[in-house]
């Protein structure tokens, strides 16, 4: 049987880059990272923004070059998924039908996007955003003429994609069944901005509407999704769906391992799971996040996926340290770039700087008046220097802080 020294399971953000650290930390012994996908790591974001809009093509998104790989002696096993692991054994098994034995594992799996649950939801022409193949079948059908497209969802990935398809003159409806989009990551004040946006863009977007069913025609075994139907019986016509309502951690093996966790495997402070040499990082990894005041809870950003897998791969060379590190988040919906820094779980009061309808401006959350986290909407500025407050847990004057003219930094 083959025996490696260091598992990476999942060639995605935190796998990749825990290898890379692996390396530049010293690790001299053998490393082989498993994925399912058939690319060698590539970069996420760019498939709801510049990947889609074709402003960026696919080799631009190789997180580092394939022939890298080679050069710092990384073995992928590409197109292959960890379908077992005995965590007593140390031994996993893939879906080759090989098995692969570890000294450590580091399971990077991030998650599978959440499939409706309605009828109609394994139609042809409903896709998830998540991998170069989602993408890519998408682009083909808008190539292939599709002029109406629904998304379901009003979150990051949903909002991004809906923006890209306005602005390739696709009528888009989006429907997001809470009264706001974005109601999980953000305040009001955010959602309101992009909710108008993206209606000024021409987005038909719904909220508070509850999709009864995908409806679709054509031969038994390739019928073909032609509308969204709601719950007050509307039916709005798409040849193409995008539901982005989403991930599942794909967490199946560890679990079954007997690994804790449920919305995620659990991880302590050193991003070790509850098993024996196993780690677990990035969207898969549930932790207590000290920047959500101990909250155990998933983060799903590149960010985390890479600190988890930097502070994995020091652990491993003997350096371990405690996973703190600060989170931020983007997001680029037309000419607008979204920063955020910080968690504004628990806030419980919102400070807005400068004019929304300048298309220009901030949302600073405090809770029990301390800053736990900012917005920052084309205000760069702002997100550099709000970063300082949120890491010192300042306290700042609400109306300074009001006050666009006065710079962050001297709130510290
Ligand atoms: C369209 C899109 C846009 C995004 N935009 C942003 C953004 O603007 N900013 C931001 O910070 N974050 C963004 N994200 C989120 C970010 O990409 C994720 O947080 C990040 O990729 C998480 O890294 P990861 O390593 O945990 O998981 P992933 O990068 O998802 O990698 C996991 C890999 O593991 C593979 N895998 C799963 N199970 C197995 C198995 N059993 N065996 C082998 N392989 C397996 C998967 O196929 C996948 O390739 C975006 C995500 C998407 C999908």
């Amino acid at each position: 049987m083959e025996t490696t020294d260091v598992v990476i399971v999942g060639a995605g953000h935190g796998g990749a880059q825990c290898a890379i650290a692996l390396r530049q930390n010293g690790f001299t012994g053998t490393i082989t990272v498993v994925g399912r996908e058939p690319e060698y790591p590539y970069e996420r974001p760019p498939l709801s923004k510049e990947y889609f809009a074709r402003e960026k093509t696919f080799d631009r998104l190789y997180i580092r070059p394939p022939t890298f790989w080679a050069e710092k002696d990384v073995t992928f096993k590409l197109s292959t998924e960890v379908t077992k692991v005995d965590a007593e054994a140390k031994e996993l098994t893939l879906s080759n039908g090989t098995t692969l034995s570890y000294g450590k594992l580091v399971w990077a799996t991030g998650g599978d996007p959440r499939r409706l649950s309605c009828s109609g939801a394994e139609l042809a022409g409903v896709h998830a955003v998540r991998t170069r193949e989602d993408c890519d079948t998408l682009m083909a059908e808008v190539d292939a003429g599709t002029k109406n497209i629904v998304v379901i969802g009003g979150g990051y990935i949903g909002l991004e994609a809906a923006a890209v398809l306005s602005k390739l003159k696709l009528n888009v409806t989006l429907l997001e069944a809470l009264p706001r989009v974005l109601a999980r990551v953000a305040g009001e004040e955010l959602s309101e901005f992009y909710q108008k946006e993206h209606r000024d863009h021409g987005v038909d977007l719904r909220t508070g509407v509850a999709v009864d069913c995908l409806v679709g025609d054509g031969p038994e075994g390739n019928r073909r999704v032609t509308g969204v139907q709601l719950a007050d019986g509307e039916v709005v016509p798409a040849e193409a769906v995008i539901v982005g309502i989403g991930i599942v951690p794909a967490i199946g093996p560890l679990i079954a391992a007997g690994a804790s966790g449920a919305n995620g495997v659990d991880v302590d402070e050193f991003c070790r799971t509850s098993l024996p040499d196993i780690y677990a990082i990035g969207d898969c990894a549930a932790f207590a996040c000290d920047y959500a005041g101990g909250t155990v809870m998933r983060v799903e950003s590149v960010q985390n996926a890479n600190d988890m897998a930097t502070c994995v791969a020091k652990a491993i060379c003997g350096d371990e340290k405690a996973y703190k590190a600060f989170p931020w988040f983007w997001s680029n919906q037309y000419d607008l770039r979204l920063q955020t820094a910080g968690i504004n779980m628990g806030f419980d009061k919102t400070v807005i700087r400068g004019e929304p309808g300048a298309r220009s401006f901030s949302v600073v959350y405090l809770k029990e008046g301390r800053v736990v986290a900012l917005d920052c909407v084309n205000a760069v500025k702002d997100y550099v220097q709000g970063r300082k407050l949120v890491e010192a847990g300042a306290a700042p004057d609400v109306a300074a802080l009001a006050d666009a003219g006065t710079p962050l930094k001297e709130l510290l």
